[in-house]
């Protein structure tokens, strides 16, 4: 026996937490322990020949420009496709760059898109309002239920796309009914999975043909820089997505990618800790009485536990509070805390807080808020890395005040 035999060279034995150490990394001629970064655009070849053959596609892994091939970029992708049990995926600049291309590659004019309502800000706007600008209609439904998917398929519906939990309400839609929904009507399901983590929540499984995630959320995890990817079986990927990226140039830069490839070997760590600690703080708000309700998907208290405890091993990193007092109770909480900070970024190593109403979702008219839960007292909380004792005590006074 010997080295070469053992079991656990094939990465697809390993835990997530080894694989998020190991996985994906190409050692160069140094043999560096840590991830080499690739800060270069171009390549030089030994032959005509070489250059010929690469732009031919006939050179399998080869680089030829890094728009779309560096490196350091591919450990990540690796890393993040070892992370997901996917076949492939494609890094990009931010999370809006990954959705965006993940979306608008699906589609032509004459398409139509169903989603849900309940969705992040800017992948609202992409359907909304930036795909019907070049002929791609859209239909927004109430994502908790399925039906509502079904009665909204058109003949040409291409993609259905959706977000769960939503931000900032944590309302849940069954990834798997809507699979199965979207290819009985030919089109695809893009699944945008940063409030659940690649951790918890595994939508390829359950029938997605895409996942997006926002790298700046819990990948970066420590609030340092943006990147996206998306993921999926090799032909989309190394298709659609690929020539997309490649073409239109949403690309994640080379420090990005390895600083994003360093957050992911400490990723299950931190991931773990931070819903130990949610978990945590939302059992002490929810009998609260300065508290309406305490939205948490693995608290019994949420109206979809049960597809919460079946489609989501554990229940995110995030919770939502809705405050009594409106919006009164809700910054004279916010305004008190001496650990959480105010701020509208999520899944990073400091809690943060945010008053949807007048940050992410103010552009929003009021029946649409309420339609979607955001409510004038809605809070959405991010737990991060600190003790949870503190981040309880913390909430505890910010609450005495309200
Ligand atoms: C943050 C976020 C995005 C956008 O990602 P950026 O990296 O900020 O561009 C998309 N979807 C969800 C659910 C997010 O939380």
């Amino acid at each position: 026996m010997s080295k070469e035999h053992n079991p656990l060279r094939d990465p697809r034995k390993l835990s997530a937490a080894t694989r998020m150490v190991h996985g994906g990394g190409k050692r160069s001629e140094f043999h560096e322990t840590s991830e080499a970064l690739f800060l270069n655009s171009g390549y030089s070849y030994p032959s005509s020949e070489h250059a010929e053959l690469l732009f031919q596609n006939k050179i399998p892994g080869g680089h030829n420009y890094s728009r779309f091939a560096n490196p350091s970029v591919d450990m990540f992708e690796d890393r993040m496709a070892l992370l997901e049990g996917a076949e492939a995926g494609k890094a990009f600049a931010s999370g809006m760059a990954a959705v965006t291309n993940a979306v608008m590659s699906q589609v032509r004019a004459g398409d139509h898109i169903v989603a849900a309502q309940a969705l992040f800000g800017g992948c609202r706007y992409v359907v909304e309002d930036f795909a019907p600008r070049f002929g791609v209609a859209s239909t927004l439904v109430d994502g908790r239920d399925p039906e509502n998917f079904a009665r909204a398929m058109q003949p040409n519906t291409k993609v259905v796309f959706i977000e769960t939990p939503t931000n900032p309400t944590l309302e849940l839609v069954d990834i798997k009914a809507v699979a199965e929904i979207a290819h009985a009507h030919g089109a695809r399901l893009i699944v945008d999975n940063v409030f659940s983590t690649a951790l918890y929540q595994k939508p390829l499984e359950l029938g997605a043909d895409l996942v997006t995630y926002s790298a700046t959320k819990h990948i970066d995890g420590q609030g340092r820089v943006l990147g996206g990817i998306v993921l999926g079986s090799s032909e989309l990927i190394e298709g659609d997505i690929h020539t997309f990226l490649r073409q239109t140039g949403a690309t994640l830069s080379a420090f990005n990618a390895w600083l994003l490839l360093k957050g992911l070997e400490t990723y299950a760590l931190r991931v773990e800790r931070m819903t130990d600690s949610a978990e945590k703080v939302a059992a002490a708000l929810a009998s609260h009485p300065k508290v309406e309700r305490v939205i948490y998907p693995h608290h019994s208290s949420h109206p979809q536990y049960d597809l919460a405890r079946r489609q989501m091993t554990r229940g995110s990193t995030l919770l939502a509070i809705d405050v009594k007092g409106g919006q009164q109770g809700a910054f004279a909480l916010s305004d008190n805390l001496a650990v959480i900070l105010i701020s509208n970024n999520l899944g990073d190593a400091k809690s943060l807080i945010t008053h949807p109403r007048t940050t992410t979702h103010a552009r929003l008219t009021e029946e649409v808020r309420l339609e979607t839960g955001v409510t004038p007292g809605l809070l959405r909380l991010s737990v991060g890395l600190e003790d949870p004792d503190d981040l309880i005590a913390d909430l505890m006074y910010g609450l005495d005040q309200v």
